[in-house]
């Protein structure tokens, strides 16, 4: 465990590499078994409404149904998280041929919207946690073994692959010293 700031740091997290492979896993991440969807941050609600209709183009009638009928979020402050569907795909999963993707982030990806998609999806397989202190950690699933591989092969690190949702969480300055901190842990090994 390290200590950057006061956030605590899952070693694995500096020292695996990880790079997504879309076509072998199939965009598992979106369409775990399981009640609940990803976790949403409180201020994320108000900007997916606000990106709903462009993402609606990309669902299908099933998807849009519960959109229309329910919403695309449950729970409380604090402790929001997508809907998802027969206990499967998050309500926002749309699919290419057999991979799961989400609609959120094709209408980003077409200039439509000015939100990707939740943070919590876009850090996976870095998860964050709260133990009187802020803990992100590396959560490892079978499903992600493509990711393994092919960080592996390729060379890629988990932070490397992830610089993107880590500016987001940690801010554009912070990012910097974070990279060079875990370069440093890296090279204690
Ligand atoms: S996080 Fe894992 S399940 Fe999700 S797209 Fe990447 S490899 Fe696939």
């Amino acid at each position: 465990m390290y200590q950057f700031d006061n956030l605590l740091i899952d070693e694995n997290i500096v020292s695996t590499y990880f790079a997504c492979n879309l076509k072998k896993c199939k965009g598992a991440c979106c369409t775990f078994p399981g009640e609940y969807g990803a976790p949403l941050l409180d201020e994320e609600i108000a900007v997916i409404e606000s990106s709903l209709e462009e993402a609606k183009k990309h669902l299908s009638r099933r998807s849009i149904k519960v959109l229309e009928r329910d919403s695309f979020y449950s729970g409380k402050p604090g402790k929001y998280t997508t809907v998802c569907i027969d206990k499967r795909d998050c309500v926002f999963v749309y699919y290419e041929g057999d991979i799961a993707l989400c609609a959120l982030e094709k209408a980003y990806n077409e200039g439509k919207t000015r939100f990707k998609k939740p943070l919590s999806c876009h850090l996976f397989p870095i998860r964050v946690g709260n133990f009187g202190g802020k803990y992100m950690y590396y959560e490892k699933i079978d499903e992600c073994t493509p990711a393994l591989e092919n960080g592996k092969i390729n060379k890629i690190s988990m932070i490397n692959f992830l610089t993107e949702p880590l500016e987001r969480f940690l801010g554009k300055e912070k990012l910097c010293h974070f990279i060079d901190f875990c370069n440093n842990c890296k090279n204690n090994i």
